[in-house]
């Protein structure tokens, strides 16, 4: 039996908690105690981050991460009963494959998070359930997974979803997951910390920046995707800095 496979209980569980506690860590350690002065230039909304905040953050985002480490156990439940499409052997489908699912996830993460986002923003689930998010009007790294614990199932469903649908290999499944924390760690970070190049290239039209979640927290409307504008431009719900 291949390492990964004898492990992948644990690697499946584990994976995102500790992903999102060392990066959530690194980023608020980073921008809020260590190097404020540094960064300044760079923070999107003015106002510091209320103490009261940072200690709801981190009481739901406990909750969120162990309802993030079930739906790991899920995954695994779903690999051992033989219901999920995923591969332990590189050469199942080779390495161009290999690369290609994981654009595969980040698209269908996207769009699965555009949907049940804008599904939260409904009358009947925003005020139960989505507003524990929006408490943070200027978000924080510890925001990205502060949700009601209905949320936290929601988004923590996209990683059996995924290995229902999409062949894909554990460690492609570990760098989308890490991609995906980053990716919402940065969103959240309350800086907006790419460079001129990055921010001005013609990609960065379909790419949603720290400063476009930003805003959505700031308005609690618009902005609704993760990673691509894709579905905010096609939907009529993106808003720019420019934009009141
Ligand atoms: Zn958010
Ligand atoms: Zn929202």
């Amino acid at each position: 039996m291949l390492l990964l496979e004898k492990y992948f209980a644990l690697l499946s569980m584990l994976m995102v908690p500790v992903l999102y506690i060392i990066t959530c860590s690194l980023f608020y350690l980073l921008l809020y105690k260590w190097k404020p002065q540094t960064f300044q230039a760079k923070k999107i909304q003015t106002q510091s981050l209320a103490p009261a905040q940072l200690r709801r953050e981190i009481s739901y985002t406990i909750i969120s991460l162990l309802i993030f480490c079930v739906m790991g156990f899920v995954v695994y439940l779903l690999q051992r009963k033989g219901l999920s499409r995923l591969y332990f052997k590189l050469s199942d489908y080779g390495i161009t494959y290999f690369i290609i699912s994981i654009l595969l996830m980040t698209l269908l993460h996207d769009t699965y998070f555009y949907w049940t986002h804008r599904l939260l923003h409904l009358r009947g689930w925003y005020g139960k359930i989505h507003i524990v998010h929006h408490l943070s009007s200027n978000p924080s790294p510890f925001t990205a997974l502060s949700f009601h614990p209905v949320e936290a199932f929601i988004q923590a469903a996209i990683t059996p979803l995924i290995v229902l649908v999409i062949p894909c290999h554990p460690i492609a499944l570990s760098v989308f997951l890490l991609y995906m924390t980053v990716k919402n760690v940065l969103g959240h970070s309350g800086y907006e910390l790419t460079g001129n190049y990055f921010s001005n290239s013609k990609f960065s039209r379909w790419r949603n920046s720290s400063t476009h979640h930003n805003l959505h927290h700031f308005y609690a409307k618009d902005n609704y995707g993760l990673y691509f504008t894709f579905w905010d431009r096609w939907m009529k719900t993106l808003r720019n800095k420019s934009d009141n």
